[in-house]
């Protein structure tokens, strides 16, 4: 058996945390390389006594001055900080797999380094693909890079694909060759799904973390509770599998057993399915192609009882047509989606936006954007930068 080295990217997160408890329970199969984090030091200096990794990264120089205060001298991680050494650990020749795992656009850079060294890359990282999706995947082909999605609806569809596919990497889909019709992808809907949509307007930052099924981080949480989530997912999708818009499709699905379906000419739908743990997809592919023990418990058909589905509707989920709309526009129009989706976000989480709002800044920032298609990743993080900035000063001005 190969023992994997693993650099875990965005280590104190909900993602992060949950690769650690996969690796804990097989230290036959994985060694932990390095741990990241932006801020969360004394988390951190815990996992860093724990898994013990060669390196750890943190975002500034303080934030490494404080871990290297937090760790017994027996310890040997050598603690570094900045996202050039985020790079450097992606990319060093000694890590085998990668998971990127930080939220936003800030893990492009370091996701893009570990697709361009080639290594085995688990992408959790969605905004990786949505802002320079094109540069992304140039690089997994040119380099070899193992792509594994995380996300458990790619992770589910990956799953549902022929095997032909899984083991070619080229990651552009034959969707004639397979007899592939559409992929569906499957939406829990989020908390509001039910909710009178006049009252929309007064939901506040703790209703809209408090998701029905998962556990996830703030800004994933806000966006499920949008859909903006399935809009980045779409995206996600279309780059990831290389398949036109029109073969991809939302379903609502609210109790998130099915996590994604393929749907064949033959009238077969092959789906994934098993309780929303995201240990499931992240297990799958630390090993992969073999499958380990993820800790998660197996379905109980008989407790389930039913799975419904429905259309998603428009009028309540803005944020997914506006998706739709910057995948079409093509260009840099997904990346200043992104920006001003994570500025927007930021400011509902303080309190500083309403709910609806969110959709209303992405809307106004792409009617605004006019930049032309990146080329590289100076070109990608300029739109990120410039889009953030339109954000923020329509919500300043909002304010007064
Ligand atoms: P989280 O907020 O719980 O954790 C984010 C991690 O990124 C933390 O370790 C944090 O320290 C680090 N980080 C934050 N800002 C950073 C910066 N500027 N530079 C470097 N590191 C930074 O987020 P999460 O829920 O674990 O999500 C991580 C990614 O996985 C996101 O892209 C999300 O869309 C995706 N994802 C998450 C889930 C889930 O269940 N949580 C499911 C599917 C996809
Ligand atoms: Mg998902």
């Amino acid at each position: 058996m190969v023992m994997r080295k693993v650099a875990v990217l965005g280590a104190t997160g909900s993602i992060g945390l949950s690769t650690l408890d996969v690796i804990e329970r097989h230290p036959d199969r994985f060694s932990v390389f390095a741990l990241t984090a932006h801020q969360q030091v004394s988390k951190l200096a815990e996992l860093c006594i724990k898994f013990n990794p060669v390196f750890a990264v943190v975002g500034s120089e303080d934030a490494a001055k404080l871990l290297t205060a937090q760790l017994p001298a027996q310890i040997g991680t050598k603690v570094l900080s900045g996202s050039k050494a985020l790079d450097d650990i992606a990319s060093h020749p000694d890590v085998d797999t990668v998971m990127a795992a930080i939220v936003g656009a800030a893990g492009l850079s370091s996701s893009l380094a570990a697709a361009k060294a080639g290594k085995r890359v688990l992408l959790a990282n969605k905004e990786t693909l949505v802002a320079g999706g094109a540069l992304f995947m140039n690089a997994v082909k040119q380099s070899g890079a193992e792509l594994l999605p995380i996300d458990s609806e790619h992770n589910a569809i990956f799953q549902c694909l022929p095997e032909g596919y899984r083991g070619s990497k080229s990651n552009q889909l034959d969707l004639n060759g397979y007899g592939i019709n559409q992929l569906l992808l499957t939406a829990s809907g989020g908390p509001f799904r039910d909710r009178d949509l006049t009252t929309l307007k007064d939901v506040t930052p703790a209703e809209a973390c408090a998701h029905p099924n998962w556990s996830m981080g703030k800004k994933i949480s806000v966006d499920s509770a949008t859909m903006m989530n399935k809009g980045l997912e779409v995206i996600e999708a279309y780059w990831l599998f290389g398949v036109p818009i029109e073969q991809i499709k939302v379903v609502i699905h609210p109790q998130s057993i099915i996590h994604s379906m393929v749907s064949y000419r033959d009238g077969s739908v092959l789906a994934q399915m098993g309780n929303p743990d995201m240990r499931t997809p992240i297990a799958f592919a630390m090993d992969y192609p073999a499958r380990i023990d993820a800790g998660v418990s197996a379905l109980d058909f008989a407790t389930i009882s039913q799975l419904t589905f429905k259309e998603p509707d428009f009028n309540r989920y803005p944020c997914l047509a506006l998706a739709f709309t910057a995948l079409k526009a093509g260009g840099a129009m997904p990346a200043v989606l992104n920006a001003a989706n994570e500025v927007a976000v930021d400011a509902f989480l303080n309190e500083k936006l309403g709910f609806m709002e969110i959709a209303a800044i992405v809307e106004n920032v792409l009617e605004m954007a006019k930049f032309q298609a990146p080329s590289n990743l100076e070109d990608v993080l300029a739109v990120d930068r410039e889009s953030r900035l339109l954000a923020k000063q329509l919500i300043e001005k909002q304010m007064h």
